[in-house]
C-alpha cells in the first residue's frame, strides 16, 4: 500500500510566543519531551519494518509546538528520508532551528512547510532561513495566516521571496464574513490559491482518502481518520496500514484546513499541487 502518514506526538511547546497559539513559550516537562522522544523513535522504527511489507509511506509531521528544535526530530527526518520505501518526508515548522543537520538528508525526499510568524522573527532572519534551504535543494513553501494586522507583513515577505517559491496564505477562519472582496483580492495577490483555502467543503458522506490510505497518527500509536474527525479508527501497532485501512465516507459536515481537504478526491487538487501537494507547493 501506498500511504501517507500525519504524525503528532506528545510534544506541546515552542520557542515562539504567538499570541494566538497556547503552545507559546510553553516549556514541556523533561518527563514529556522524554515521552515524545521514545514515541517518535518507536514511530521511525515501525516505518522502517514496513519496507518488508512492501508499503511505501510519506509522512508529515504536523507537531503541537516545534519539532525542529528537537534532537529527535532532525533525527527522525534525517533517518526517513534515507529510507527506500519512504518516498516524502515533511515538516510543520517555523524555521527557527539552525539547518546544518539536513546536510545528513536526502534533499530530493525531504521537505518543509515553513510558516512565518510576523512579529515573531524578523523577515530578513526568515528569508534568509529560506534561502539556505534553497541552496540545499530542499524543497519547502512558505506561508502564514491571513490576519489583517499581518497584510503588510504578508505583502513584503512575498516581495522579498525568490518569485518560485509558493506562498499560501491560510484564511482566518475564527470571525464570520472576515473578509472583504477587496481584502481577498489582495490576498490572491499573494496566494494565487487563497480562495480555496478560504473556502469550506461541504463533506458529510463525501469521498475523502483518510482512513483509506492517508492517516492521523497519535504519539502512542491510535490513528485517528483525520485532523477534524475525533474518532480513533484504531491503533498503528497493533492493527498495520491493512488493519486500518477501510473506505470511510466523511462524517463530518464540512472540511476546513487544507491538511484534510486535498485528500476529497472531487477537488482534484493534484492538479493544482503535483507531487509536492503534502508540503503544499502549488504548481510543481
Ligand atoms: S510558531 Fe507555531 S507552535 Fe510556535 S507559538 Fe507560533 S503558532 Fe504556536
Ligand atoms: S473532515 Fe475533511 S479530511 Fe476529515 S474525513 Fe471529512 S473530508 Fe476527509
Amino acid at each position: 500500500m501506498k500511504a501517507t502518514l500525519y504524525y503528532r506526538g506528545s510534544l506541546t511547546s515552542c520557542n515562539y510566543d504567538c499570541p494566538y497559539c497556547p503552545f507559546s513559550k510553553h516549556r514541556d516537562s523533561a518527563q514529556t519531551l522524554a515521552k515524545d522522544r521514545a514515541q517518535l523513535q518507536t514511530f521511525v522504527h515501525w516505518v522502517r519494518l514496513q519496507a518488508e511489507l512492501g508499503h511505501r509511506i510519506s509522512v508529515f509531521f504536523n507537531p503541537y509546538g516545534e519539532g525542529l528544535t528537537h534532537s529527535w526530530y532532525r533525527e527522525a527526518i534525517t533517518e526517513l528520508s534515507r529510507m527506500d520505501h519512504v518516498d516524502k518526508v515533511a515538516i510543520q515548522t517555523n524555521l527557527s532551528a539552525r539547518l546544518d543537520w539536513t546536510d545528513a538528508v536526502n534533499p530530493a525526499k525531504t521537505a518543509f512547510w515553513a510558516t512565518f510568524h510576523p512579529g515573531q522573527t524578523k523577515e530578513s532572519v526568515f528569508v534568509a532561513q529560506c534561502m539556505e534551504l534553497r541552496q540545499r535543494g530542499i524543497s519547502f513553501s512558505v506561508g502564514s495566516v491571513g490576519v489583517r494586522s499581518a497584510f503588510e507583513a504578508l505583502k513584503s515577505m512575498r516581495a522579498a521571496l525568490p518569485d518560485d517559491v509558493y506562498m499560501w496564505i491560510n484564511a482566518f477562519k475564527d470571525k464570520r464574513d472576515y473578509y472583504t472582496e477587496e481584502d481577498i483580492a489582495y490576498l490572491r495577490g499573494i496566494d494565487p490559491q487563497f480562495e480555496r483555502n478560504a473556502a469550506d467543503y461541504a463533506s458529510m458522506g463525501r469521498e475523502c482518502r483518510t482512513g483509506q490510505d492517508v492517516f492521523y497518527v497519535q504519539g502512542p500509536g491510535l490513528v485517528k481518520r483525520c485532523y477534524k474527525d475525533r474518532k480513533v479508527i484504531g491503533h498503528l501497532y497493533r492493527d498495520g496500514l491493512e488493519g486500518l485501512s477501510k473506505r470511510r465516507p466523511c462524517a463530518m459536515s464540512c472540511c476546513d484546513c487544507y491538511i484534510g481537504y486535498i485528500h476529497m478526491p472531487e477537488l482534484e487538487l493534484e492538479r493544482v499541487y503535483g507531487g509536492r501537494i503534502l508540503e503544499r507547493i502549488a504548481g510543481s
